[in-house]
């Protein structure tokens, strides 16, 4: 059935659970499957960059392996389910640079445990995906290999809002230029843009402060960050260690869901990943929310610069409402404080992370042409390998975080952070004395065009609904809710208490049946896809 274009595009707009059924009844075959996402790459992704590399290869291979398993009677939940993998995640034999120059060439000798969970479920992995440099950005422009395009664009402004008869003739006079390309959001960019423009079924995101959960918003997807413990932080190339979790991005509540079960669970090799079983959460995600109830926190409002965020809330309140949840105004008083503390403690980790790459054991070693490296010394080396290897936005993470940890400065700010941290984490366990689930908005904004927020405080004020989760280790989803006044999409987050992954699966597919979210980006002209019921 391969080759013709309808086919591939057949293909590729399956959902999940589509596809699982379209295999499980041999209507196509994985390598079939395959080779749609790879045919559709191929078309699209020159324009998007949602792929640093593609593994076409090793793909087809490992395609035509679940095709013989699933012969012999093999039904692992992922088999033959084609995906891609974020570019922080190590791949045994496959160079993995973090979206940075510095790691120009490594070629890790083993996965990361998220990695080799996925492909024991039988994911087939399509390729590595554009990244914010070493995760660190919310635009994906910070990638030393060039930004990712969305695949969304803004509707006409005569289809969003009002303009003048004039206005509307000049944006066609000038419309002979290309419609503005935006931001598919960051870190986890390539990933978010990969699966809305239907290039992968599913991608992994790591999230620090929001990179899951802000690039699914501005793409129209589900980002779900476990719990911090959840998944294995081994061989994932390290940000802020305290801080750091794998997860899904995905389509729909129950892809995610499914995909987040195969990733998680214990690993002795990440001493800090948790040892609790995770419960069946495609069970929970079509799980009655009758009785839940859900916080709405009264701090999260007036810090969206969109009328159309506080707007979607409301109506999220009410989804949730009409599928039996209670809505409980809560506060959560340390919350202005999140932001600040995350660019401390974050940093501070970053800092010391990114110590190891002095040009000697990974990727890069820096130097002129001609001129030996090392030449000057070893200081010398180190100088010209960080200097040449790391982006501007990862030198200042680096030049914060070597402040803060300074010895004048140490209790001033990173003590200080650390007990503001504990504060936040306070407040969201008082709450959830009262409450079962916290509803807010993902972002503030909509994606925003390519080149506009070039101061970086304004870039981080892109996390100030994401990042106090995370600073408490919450699991925290977002679900796509609606669009703006420009056709662009809007997610909304639910947090739970740690552990509770069933219970946030729960109250996002409510949120998503209630929203009926059905929107795609322009230029796939595929068929629309509904969510699972
Ligand atoms: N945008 C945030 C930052 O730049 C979060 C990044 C992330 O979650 N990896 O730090």
């Amino acid at each position: 059935m391969m080759g013709d274009q309808n086919s591939t595009k057949q293909l590729t707009s399956l959902g999940v659970a589509g596809a699982r059924a379209g295999l499980a009844a041999g209507h196509f075959t994985s390598v079939e499957l395959t080779k749609a996402f790879l045919e559709r790459i191929e078309r699209v992704d020159g324009t998007l960059h949602a792929f640093l590399r593609t593994t076409p290869d090793e793909a087809l291979e490992a395609a035509s392996q679940a095709d013989f398993a699933r012969v012999r009677g093999d039904a692992r939940p992922l088999l033959g389910i084609p995906l891609a993998i974020k570019d922080v995640l190590m791949t045994s034999g496959i160079e993995t640079t973090a979206g940075s120059r510095i790691l120009e060439g490594f070629v890790p000798p083993y996965s990361a445990t998220a990695v080799q969970k996925l492909q024991s479920a039988g994911a087939i992995i399509l390729g590595k995906t554009n990244t914010d440099e070493f995760a660190m950005g919310s635009t994906n422009e910070t990638s030393a290999y060039g930004a990712v395009i969305s695949p969304w664009q803004k509707a006409s402004q005569k289809e969003g809002q009002k303009e003048s008869q004039k206005e509307v003739q000049k944006q066609k006079a000038d419309s002979k230029a290309k419609p503005e390309a935006l931001t598919p959001g960051g870190s986890s960019g390539g990933s978010s843009a990969a699966v809305a423009a239907r290039i992968a079924l599913l991608a992994t995101g790591t999230d620090t402060g929001g990179s899951i959960r802000q690039p699914a918003a501005f793409c129209g997807l589900v980002g779900l960050k476990p719990t911090y413990g959840r998944c294995s932080r081994r061989g994932i190339v390290a940000f802020a260690s305290s801080l750091d979790q794998a997860g899904p991005i995905a389509r729909t509540v129950a892809d995610a869901a499914l995909m987040l079960m195969a990733m998680a669970g214990h690993d002795p090799a990440d001493s800090t990943s948790s040892t609790q079983a995770m419960p069946d959460l495609l069970a929970a995600s079509k799980a009655s929310i009758k009785g839940m109830r859900v916080g709405i926190p009264k701090e999260y409002a007036d810090q969206s610069d969109d009328p159309a965020i506080n707007t979607l809330w409301e109506k999220g309140r009410e989804w949730l409402e009409a599928a039996g949840a209670v809505a409980v105004p809560i506060s959560l008083p340390h919350t202005h404080y999140a932001l600040p503390t995350y660019y401390i403690i974050a940093p501070a980790e970053a800092s010391s992370n990114l110590a190891r790459y002095d040009g000697v054991r990974f990727g890069m070693r820096g130097g002129m042409q001609g001129e030996k490296a090392d030449s000057g010394g070893l200081d010398a080396m180190y100088v010209k390998t960080r200097g040449e290897g790391f982006g501007d936005e990862v030198k200042r993470r680096i030049l914060i975080g070597t402040y803060v940890l300074s010895s004048g400065y140490y209790d001033a700010y990173y003590i200080k952070a650390q007990r503001v941290r504990r504060l936040i984490a306070g407040d969201f366990a008082e709450a959830f004395k009262k409450t079962d689930v916290l509803l807010t908005p993902t972002t503030p904004t909509a994606a925003f065009p390519l080149g506009q927020q070039q101061d970086p405080v304004t870039v981080y004020r892109n996390d100030v609904f994401a990042v106090p989760a995370s600073l408490a280790g919450l699991p925290a989803i977002s679900v796509p809710a609606g669009v703006n006044g420009e056709g662009l999409p809007l997610g909304l987050q639910l947090i739970a208490p740690p552990m509770e992954e069933a219970r946030l699966v729960a109250a996002a597919s409510a949120l998503e049946a209630g929203a009926g979210f059905s929107h795609l980006p322009p230029d796939t002209s595929l068929p629309r896809h509904k969510p699972a019921q």
